[in-house]
């Protein structure tokens, strides 16, 4: 019987390890690939589809076309459950499949908050809720819009600025960000600065340490006890795992991502691996963005064939040093690198053209 590869979940490292396997096909492995998605979005172009700078279907890859290329089996479903003891997994067909070896890439959601009936939140994880949202509200009120993005991290800000944007001609649509503590904390001064004259210049407001308690229907409930106005709240309150996770029989952290050694394979259960933002590597702290998700995604495709061949693993070599963008809704973006902050239409150009050859890679053009 062929040796069965399954990949859970069409995330980053998965494109990078079909992609691998287009160029040079495995014959005799049978590999397939879940996932309810037939494509994958370049995460960091998503701003940009909401600003009106690109279209939806320029910023994802094709699962579908690039499985075909690299003769995987293509299942559009998720994953239910994982079980890494008897090596099994259950499919949203009601299926369940025997795995010799199995990788996940299932990315996650954003941290949830209480949220009381009838108020209306959505995500920046899954992206398309969030997208059929703001065109729902485009489509069916022409009246007065109050939009709160939750969160003070890059996504906050890029989502609102993006929104700004959008709407720059509709003075009766306002945008703000609502955060628990200061705005980019965890970025250098001079970028939290940029962002915030950004915010000024597009007519986002930003409301800082005001932790949110609670979404009602119409109103952000704030620990304080103060109450203000919403109609749409977005939620870019950071990673938390996906449900899949907590159901399945795999080695977690604390926090319930899966707990991966430097060779990307789950801790006491060989045969099992994990990369990109359902992944944390012990000892490490990786942070859950694209860049580093694209760092392993090469080193899990090197990982995978030997241990289907019974070869050595590589270790995943951690650099924290790469640059950040963020964009700031026109054709601007800043960048940062350690300390080091500019800011410029060039910056959105440099960004730009590095998430098109991203996609160019894994659509063959
Ligand atoms: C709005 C936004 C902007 C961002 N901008 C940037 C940026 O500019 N730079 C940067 O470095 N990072 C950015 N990020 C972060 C970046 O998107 C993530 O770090 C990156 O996408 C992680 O890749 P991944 O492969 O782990 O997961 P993902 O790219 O999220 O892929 C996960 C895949 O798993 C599939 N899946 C989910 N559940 C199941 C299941 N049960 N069974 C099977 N398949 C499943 C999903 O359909 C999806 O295709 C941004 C994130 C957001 C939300």
């Amino acid at each position: 019987m062929k040796k069965a590869l399954v990949l859970v979940g069409g995330g980053r490292a998965h494109v990078e390890v079909l992609r691998q396997l287009a160029v040079k096909p495995l014959t005799d492995i049978d590999i397939a690939l879940f996932d309810p998605s037939p494509s994958v979005w370049q995460s960091g172009m998503l701003p940009g589809v909401i600003a009106g700078h690109y279209a939806a279907n320029d910023a994802k890859v094709n699962l579908w076309a690039l499985c075909q290329r690299a003769r995987v089996r293509f299942f559009e479903a998720p994953i239910l459950a994982v079980n890494g003891e008897n090596q099994r997994i259950e499919s949203g067909f009601g299926e369940r499949h025997r795995f010799d070896i199995l990788s996940l890439d299932i990315g996650g959601v954003t941290k949830a908050l209480p949220t009381a009936p009838g108020a209306y939140v959505v995500s920046t994880r899954p992206i398309e809720p969030l997208l059929s949202a703001i065109t729902e509200f485009e489509s069916v009120r022409s009246a007065a819009l109050i939009v709160r993005v939750i969160g003070g991290g890059a996504t906050a800000v890029e989502i609102a600025l993006a929104l700004a944007w959008r709407w720059r001609d509709a003075k009766n649509r306002r945008v703000s960000i609502v955060c628990d503590a200061l705005l980019l904390s965890e970025f250098p001064p001079a970028a939290r600065r940029l962002a915030l004259r950004a915010c000024q210049r597009h007519g986002v407001t930003v409301r800082e340490n005001s932790p949110v308690r609670q979404i009602d229907p119409t109103r952000l409930r704030l620990e304080n006890g103060n109450l203000i106005d919403t109609q749409l709240t977005i939620l870019a309150t950071g990673y938390s795992p996906r449900p899949l996770l907590e159901k399945s029989v795999l080695t977690k952290t604390d926090e319930g991502c899966v707990a991966v050694d430097a060779q990307l394979q789950c801790l006491r259960l060989p045969g099992v691996f994990a990369a990109g933002d359902c992944a944390d590597i012990a000892g490490l702290k990786v942070p859950k963005a694209s860049v580093f998700t694209d760092r392993q995604g090469a080193l899990l495709a090197a990982n995978l064939l030997a241990a289907l061949q019974g070869h050595p693993l590589l270790s995943y070599q951690h650099s924290p040093r790469a640059l950040r963008f963020l964009t700031l809704g026109d054709r601007r973006a800043l960048v940062t690198r350690g300390n080091l902050v500019l800011a410029g239409g060039w910056a959105w150009n440099m960004k730009d053209a590095r998430e098109r050859k991203w996609l160019r890679r894994y659509s063959f053009e």
